[in-house]
């Protein structure tokens, strides 16, 4: 195993430019037919952003730029891009045995993975149920707590809370316990019985927070004071968090608010589920968010980095309750729970989970991120006198700077700055006219440097008008 020191020095030693040999030739192929999710399909089609390779903490356009990752992809590439280790495991298991059946028929590493996963989750956690996607696994929470709460004799407990700005992914479910307006607001109805507890986002109190802010854990309490005198305890299953909110924009939890969430949903039979399709595997430090805040759900929704992103997957881990009433005590040899997914578990997904947990281990990431979170602090703060900054705040290795939206355009303003850092071969990302910033792990400090830079420089352009 390679020392903490080595794999800094090597971190930092990496090459750069890959252009030579992912240069690509001129597009031949036309670009209509694809309809893109999440994306502006005509103005990206009129000035199309490409990615042919990566490598490390870099991609490489379709015209051999190098571009620094700032979000390790879609906040799912915590190891880098195209590490050796995942890339060979991959390779190696589609030669092996490229599927197997999910449904009454099983293989090691899907197993293997589940132990693994299971040792690494707080508590006790120690049941995995496999899906594709955040999205899936999102879906299959859900499902797990209606399937709970009828196996306890309660089948009435069928309302689900969910919370404003949420994010749980595209699905019927996710979207209904969502709280993305825009995200819901062409679906009709969505699922019946889902309320929201209010955000926590609150720039009059906690503006330039660094770390978990001071105000708010009351927030908590609206789940007792208003949620539940309206739905009554007894009808609610499970009120589903991240526990740091980040596709509407990088939500930092206050101090103390998911502590008394945990309290509330204790005294009320309520399960409390943390989305970790973000938090999880070293993005706020430790491996999981609810080992960053001390808590412990009932159940974690993971994906992105179990597999590094190179394989899609997602998966549910429960408390041992949960599984042994669900499955342990329903009646022998019959199917307990009437779900997943033909994927649920793929040969190659499990592949690259296991080679993507070996390496978070020999590199030891997820220390790395708490290692290097103090210094991306002091960078990404350092943007507080750019051009229309209205706040900063971060958590681990994440961090959002919010801008002033431009009158009448809200989101035009951040998304101009995307593209100049594209153009300047910085990859951020934008929600509205907040930017949001997820490096790798992996990421050197002249990288950090080198992201906050170009960003700063981006900023300071955009700012003129
Ligand atoms: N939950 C959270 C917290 C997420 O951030 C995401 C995706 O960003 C999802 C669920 C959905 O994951 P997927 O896009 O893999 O379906």
């Amino acid at each position: 195993m390679r020392s903490m020191a080595d794999s800094q020095l090597h971190w930092q030693n990496r090459p750069v430019i890959f252009a030579d040999s992912h240069a690509m030739p001129p597009r031949d192929y036309p670009l209509e037919s694809y309809w893109m999710p999440f994306t502006a399909n005509r103005a990206f089609k009129a000035a199309p952003r490409l990615f042919a390779g990566a490598k490390d903490m870099h991609y490489v356009t379709e015209d051999g730029r190098a571009v620094l990752d700032g979000t390790a992809g879609l906040w799912c590439v915590n190891a880098g891009h195209c590490r050796a280790k995942i890339v060979a495991a991959i390779q190696k298991q589609a030669a092996a045995m490229d599927y197997s059946p999910a449904f009454q028929m099983g293989h090691p590493g899907a197993f293997r993975v589940a132990e693994r996963v299971a040792r690494l989750a707080p508590g006790d956690l120690d049941h995995v149920f496999f899906a594709n996607s955040g999205s899936e696994a999102v879906d299959t929470a859900l499902k797990i707590a209606l399937a709970y709460h009828r196996a306890r004799g309660e089948s009435q407990r069928t309302v689900l809370i969910g919370r404003e700005r949420g994010y749980h992914g595209a699905g019927f479910g996710g979207i209904s316990v969502g709280g993305i307006s825009a995200n819901r607001k062409a679906f009709g109805s969505l699922l019946p019985r889902v309320d929201h507890l209010a955000h926590t986002h609150d720039l009059e109190h906690n503006a330039f927070s660094r770390g978990q802010p001071q105000w708010g854990a009351h927030l908590a309490d609206e789940l007792e004071n208003r949620i539940i005198p309206l739905h009554d305890a007894s009808n609610i299953a499970a009120v589903i968090v991240e526990p740091m909110a980040g596709s509407a924009g990088v939500l930092i939890p206050p101090k103390g608010y998911l502590e008394r969430l945990r309290q509330i949903c204790d005294r009320h039979g309520l399960l409390l589920i943390f989305d970790e399709v973000i938090t999880g595997f070293g993005r706020l430090g430790p491996c999981f968010g609810a080992d960053a805040v001390g808590v412990v759900p009932d159940m974690m929704v993971i994906a992105k980095g179990l597999t590094n992103g190179a394989v899609p997957m997602g998966a549910v881990v429960a408390r041992r309750g949960i599984y042994d009433r669900i499955v342990n005590a329903a009646p022998p040899d019959t199917i307990e729970l009437f779900h997943g997914y033909t994927y649920s578990g793929h040969p190659l997904a499990t592949a690259a989970a296991e080679a993507s947990l070996d390496l978070f281990e020999e590199e030891r990431l997820f220390g790395r991120g708490q290692e290097l979170a103090p210094y991306f602090q002091e960078a990404v703060h350092s943007l507080r006198e750019m051009p229309h900054v209205t706040d900063i705040r971060n958590l681990g290795m994440v961090a959002a700077i919010e801008l002033e939206s431009g009158p009448g355009r809200p989101g035009e303003r951040a998304f101009r700055t995307f593209l100049k850092c594209y153009e300047k071969g910085v990859l951020i990302r934008t929600t509205g006219d907040i930017i949001a910033l997820s490096p790798p792990l992996i990421i050197s400090r002249q990288q950090i440097d080198e992201l906050v830079g170009t960003l700063a420089a981006a900023l300071k352009e955009t700012g003129r008008n």
